[in-house]
């Protein structure tokens, strides 16, 4: 069991892009980030879910956070590009990226998978973080200490039947991780690493395992000292690496040894 605990100013200054900040992990990452000094840029599906979260922020920080509606099905070059001009504009910089939000799609066996869904889930889970960090690398490139961060899952590290597009979305997101971890390896600038959260308390989960008792599960809070060391300075010189959740937990820097 690894043992973080991230100082109260750890992202102090800096910029962070969280996509699917309304709801689930998405969101206890935002208010992490946020907590620890970060301007968090707020991107998710549902505006009044993340109005909900830019208050609490507001209400409970110094920072200056933002957001951002929109359907990551329909991002392209030309909105992606929006989004970095946007975030160049209102923050002049940018240090991180945690690409969160991901479609569940429908567990079917592969022979009646839907071509649709498969699609929508590949749009939303690989290729909208793909758009999305190839158009804001410049911006993370003049960052002196820039973190990426891509979610992934058990599944995309060990096929599973009936995951469908979300399984291989997820070898994908590893496939992403690596390729791009490898190309920033030499500037040192950027670094980038895949986190599997686990089952975690969520819509999400709930949805794929419906019979499951979410009281036997962690929330997403309990994932966020993993979630801020990989975003933090901390963290600089890791990169290309796969981390999980399990192996972490929390502890405050008042009491160490709790
Ligand atoms: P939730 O479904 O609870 O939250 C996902 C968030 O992503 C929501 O805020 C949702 O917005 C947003 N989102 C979904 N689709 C889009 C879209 N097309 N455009 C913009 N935003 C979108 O999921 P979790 O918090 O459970 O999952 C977070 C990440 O962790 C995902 O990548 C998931 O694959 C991964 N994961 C989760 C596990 C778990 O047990 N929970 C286990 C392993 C991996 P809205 O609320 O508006 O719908």
């Amino acid at each position: 069991m690894t043992v973080y605990s991230p100082p109260s100013d750890l992202l102090a200054e800096r910029c962070v892009l969280v996509t699917g900040a309304g709801d689930g992990i998405g969101r206890a990452a935002a208010l992490a980030y946020a907590r620890h000094g970060a301007n968090v840029v707020l991107l998710g599906r549902t505006r009044a879910k993340l109005e909900a979260v830019f208050d609490h922020i507001a209400k409970e920080t110094k920072t200056r956070p933002t957001i951002v509606p929109a359907d990551l099905q329909h991002l392209g070059e030309d909105s992606a590009s929006a989004l970095r001009e946007g975030i160049e504009r209102d923050y002049g910089r940018l240090d991180g990226i945690l690409h969160n939000a991901s479609l569940l799609g429908p567990r079917n066996p592969v022979e009646h998978y839907p071509a649709t869904d498969w699609h929508a889930v590949m749009q939303v889970n690989v290729n909208a973080a793909f758009l999305l960090t190839r158009a804001l690398l410049p911006l993370l490139n003049q960052s002196q200490d820039a973190s990426v961060i891509l979610t992934s899952s058990g599944v995309g590290r060990r096929g599973r039947a009936y995951w469908g597009a979300y399984a291989v979305a997820k070898f994908a997101t590893e496939g992403l991780m690596e390729v791009l971890a490898d190309e920033c390896a030499h500037a040192g600038r950027v670094r980038v690493n895949s986190l599997n959260p686990g089952g975690t308390r969520t819509a999400m989960r709930a949805a794929a395992y419906p019979t499951e008792d979410p009281a036997t599960l962690p929330i997403a809070e309990s994932h966020m000292p993993l979630y801020l060391y990989l975003m933090g300075p901390d963290s600089k010189g890791v990169t290309g690496q796969r981390f999980d959740a399990k192996a972490w937990q929390v502890v405050t820097r008042a009491c160490p040894s709790a």
